[in-house]
């Protein structure tokens, strides 16, 4: 009896929380496990918005875990609420579910079953993670100081994206967020690693169509014609200028023309083209200025062109900025139970984005980068080839358990 109260005792001491040394070992027993399911979302992949199966293949997850679960949230999401048995705040954690429109390539066993859709953002490991977290954690209902609430986000890929959608829906409410945790592979550092930032970790992503109308004719006239095709050329030549010679030259910014469409024979002068592209920005500020600067270098060139054009431009996610409370305890939780060897400090933003932000304008909160590299050759994200080290699932939802642990116990 003496013996059975001090070890419980030692259990309920300390941090008055199960020791991140027992979270790590039970991440670990849990590895095959989360190595199935990743492969199962792997080898079934839905693109943004059309996440249904995933979304119940969640939800019949989570009911079982006995946490209170509601599905097509924002679309095709899932939220399940895991109520701990003590008062306190409530942590969320968000994976995103959605697939790309991409051929896999990769020869494995769990390659894409599905024609031209491929998890090829590591989305499937977002979600293996975040059940295992929910694994780990229902089993310390009786410690945990408060709520978690798992949020699994359809439509990352696709603007306006879900995140958007979930929080109109009041996913960040009943009970309140008090704080955010979401997490995205990162095949450049191998995985059992956690790479962190504070501040800015990712870019705004705005996006633009731009078409510029001329007046067709014969080829070999073209005096007698508008060349829709001279001028986009020299308007995506100027759109290079902004970063260089109309903006700060600390502020980063990429304004990228990603298709040109326009013309009908090599003999005929084109009536119109079609550009899209997008902007990319680390400075609100300079965000705001941009799109105005696109539509008087437009329209000054095509009016010296005899030209027309028309700009249609969509603010679709903003910056993405860690929260520095959030990030100090989050860090520690990744010392502890990674140690500190596991843990990367990122130096530069990347000019990439994210629907995260979307939360992170609600409530603060932090996005974290797992190591998801290996021994082979590492491909980039949205790569036909993109694979993980799938030792990434047991760290991440060891990493994630502790983090959530850590942030009931200190508020923010
Ligand atoms: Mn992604």
């Amino acid at each position: 009896m003496l013996v059975a109260i001090a070890a419980n005792m030692f259990v309920s001491g300390g941090a008055g929380m199960s020791s991140y040394g027992e979270i790590r070992e039970r991440a670990g027993d849990l590895h095959h496990k989360l190595v199935e399911i990743r492969r199962h979302f792997h080898s079934y992949p839905e693109l943004s918005f059309q996440e249904k199966e995933t979304g119940n293949y969640i939800y019949d997850l989570m009911n079982s875990l006995g946490l209170e679960t509601k599905k097509e949230v924002g679309g095709t999401g899932v939220t399940a609420l895991l109520q701990g048995l003590q008062e306190g705040p409530t942590v969320a954690l968000r994976a995103d579910m959605d697939a790309l429109p991409i051929q896999d390539t990769k020869e494995v066993s769990y390659a894409s079953t599905r024609e031209g859709v491929c998890h090829a953002c590591g989305h499937d490991v977002h979600m293996a993670v975040l059940i295992g977290t929910a694994l780990i954690l229902s089993e310390k209902r009786e410690e945990l100081k408060g709520q978690v609430k798992f949020i699994f986000q359809p439509a990352e890929e696709k603007p306006p994206g879900g995140a958007r959608l979930m929080v109109q829906e009041g996913v960040l409410d009943n009970p309140r967020v008090n704080c955010i945790l979401g997490i995205h592979t990162f095949p450049y550092h191998r995985a059992g690693k956690v790479v962190l930032k504070k501040g800015e970790l990712m870019a705004a992503a705005d996006s633009f169509k731009l078409t510029i109308r001329g007046k067709g004719g014969h080829g070999a006239a073209p005096h007698q014609s508008v060349d829709a095709v001279v001028v986009a050329s020299q308007v995506v030549q100027a759109l290079q200028l902004i970063s260089s010679r109309m903006v700060d030259p600390l502020e980063p910014l990429v304004v990228t023309i990603g298709t040109i469409n326009g013309g009908e024979s090599f003999n005929i002068i084109a009536e119109e083209v079609e550009m899209k592209g997008t902007v990319r920005t680390l400075n609100p500020h300079t965000r705001e200025k941009i799109p105005e600067i696109i539509e008087n270098i437009a329209e000054g060139i095509t009016k010296g062109f005899k030209a027309t054009y028309l700009l249609e431009y969509d603010q679709n996610y903003p910056v993405l900025m860690n929260d520095p409370r959030v990030m100090e305890v989050v860090e520690g939780a990744a010392r502890e139970i990674l140690g500190q060897e596991r843990v990367v400090n990122l130096e530069k933003p990347v000019m990439g984005s994210e629907d995260f932000s979307c939360y992170l304008e609600q409530v603060p909160g932090a996005f974290v980068f797992l190591g998801t590299g290996g021994e082979g050759e590492v491909y980039p994200w949205h790569h036909h080839k993109f694979d993980v080290d799938e030792g990434v699932l047991s760290t991440g939802a060891a990493f994630l358990s502790w983090s959530a642990v850590k942030l009931l116990q200190n508020p923010i």
